[in-house]
């Protein structure tokens, strides 16, 4: 799976759908999308396995994702759903 886009970000949300996505590093970690696009260079570079991001994954119902660089929550799609509803 290619994580990038066209214009070298990394997306927020998988379309179509609207999915929050996360990203892993070689070290099992999880970045969120702001993490992974504000440090892209460490990124992109094998050097680093707490930030070499090996794919990306949708979270779809997991309530407690953390990212492991900044700690915020990663949004899951039923929280964004329960959004929708509200
Ligand atoms: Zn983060």
């Amino acid at each position: 799976m290619t994580c990038l886009n066209k214009d070298k970000s990394y997306d927020s949300y998988a379309w179509p759908g609207g999915y929050p996505l996360y990203y892993i590093t070689k070290d099992n970690g999880v970045l969120c999308p702001e993490c992974a696009n504000t440090n892209k260079f460490l990124t992109l570079s094998t050097l680093d396995p707490q930030w070499f991001i090996v794919t990306g994954d949708i979270n779809y119902e997991d309530p407690d994702l953390i990212c492991d660089n900044c700690y915020k929550k990663i949004q899951s799609f039923i929280e964004v759903l329960r959004g929708c509803l509200e």
